[in-house]
């Protein structure tokens, strides 16, 4: 018996590479413009020595805009550091039981090690053969389930009907719809936290709102779902979102000009790119995200064209595992500038 028998190992999330030297970074599917200068104007007015004291223990400042803006009662909504921190509170305070939590076996590659650090059984659902996801799988016994919506790396949505179908034919469990891209594509499923009891939809501003760096992202469900989650929350940690972090978010939310204005540049963006890649001999299935997920031309290796575009600094996803997706590179819609250079440079590649 040692030490090392009473530690808690685990096989971490692998997170995308933040390169210190400037390069097009196109690898972890943030925003390509700024925060709405309302941010910057509230983070300037924000009085510094307000930081001397804790944070806002229930996130007030940005849980009321978030209210407001989705018409979401204020016992409904829940706030943390990224749509990570939220998603990591649900899977600990929605999922203490036998049976396994059930997600698709290619979806988000935090699920599975939040699973493995709770100690929840879980079991993976294979994805249809064209990277789409079969609500009538998900109706066995179960201890939860995790969709993703649209599903990350593929960039797939799925109709309210289809998430529907899971929710109501698991009213013995809670579903979380990871709704990380949905402002991208794809239909929310917001409306069902009225409907149901067992549904919760989480969000974030690191992709649509340009914030990844300020860690925010916030679910809405049911009043009890909420209250179970803020239980767990203030077990763990009280004052999880700093100062700067609920102002921020707040007047990002406050400034819906500039956040639709940027998400439809990146939706145009995203559809005059992806038929560049088509006629580069790229396959992929339809995107609702901020990125694409295509398999390159044969004789061309994903992991080979993923090292060239590095040696040239553009930064883009591979992964490795599981097999089936490793023929892929997931590709984040930048500006049309990045995405002309890497056009080219994918043109000279595959020369
Ligand atoms: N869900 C999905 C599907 C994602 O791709 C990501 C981004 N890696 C997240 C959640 C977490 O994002 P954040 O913690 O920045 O809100």
């Amino acid at each position: 018996m040692s030490f090392v028998d009473n530690i808690r190992r685990v096989i971490p999330y692998t997170p995308g590479e933040q390169p210190q030297k400037k390069v097009i970074k196109l690898n972890t599917n943030e925003c390509p413009y700024p925060p709405s200068p309302s941010v910057k104007k509230a983070l300037d007015g924000m009085d510094t020595d307000v930081l001397r004291l804790y944070p806002e223990v229930a996130c007030d400042t940005l849980n009321d805009a978030l209210c407001s803006y989705y018409g979401v009662p204020r016992e409904c909504v829940f706030s943390g550091v990224g749509s990570d921190d939220v998603l990591s509170m649900c899977f600990l305070a929605f999922f203490a039981g036998k049976d396994p939590v059930l997600f698709p076996d290619i979806t988000y590659s935090f699920y599975d090690v939040w699973a493995e650090v709770y100690r929840i059984p879980y079991e993976t659902v294979p994805l249809d053969e064209a990277f789409g996801i079969r609500p009538q799988d998900y109706r066995k016994p179960n201890g939860g389930v995790v969709i993703a919506n649209p599903n990350a790396p593929t960039g797939a949505a799925l109709g309210l009907d289809a998430i529907e179908d899971i929710v109501s034919h698991n009213k013995d469990s809670v579903v979380i719809i990871d709704e990380a891209y949905i402002d991208f594509g794809g239909e929310t499923a917001l409306p069902l936290i009225k409907k149901y009891d067992n549904v919760v939809v989480v969000r974030t501003m690191s992709k649509s709102r340009a914030l990844a760096g300020m860690r925010i992202g916030y679910c809405f469900g049911p009043a009890q779902l909420i209250k179970y989650l803020n239980d767990v929350k203030y077990s763990v940690n009280s004052y999880t979102m700093n100062t700067p972090a609920l102002v921020a978010g707040a007047a990002a939310i406050g400034d819906d000009e500039y956040f639709r204005d940027i998400t439809s540049r990146i939706i145009k963006t995203r559809t005059a790119f992806g038929q560049r890649l088509r006629e580069l001999g790229f396959t992929f299935v339809e995107s609702s995200a901020n990125f694409i997920f295509a398999a390159p031309p044969a004789p061309f290796e994903a992991s080979f064209i993923f090292e060239e575009l590095k040696k040239r600094d553009i930064y883009v996803r591979h992964f490795k595992k599981p097999e089936r997706i490793a023929g892929h590179l997931r590709i984040t819609i930048g500006t049309d500038e990045e995405m002309e250079t890497l056009y080219e440079t994918l043109s000279d590649i595959l020369e």
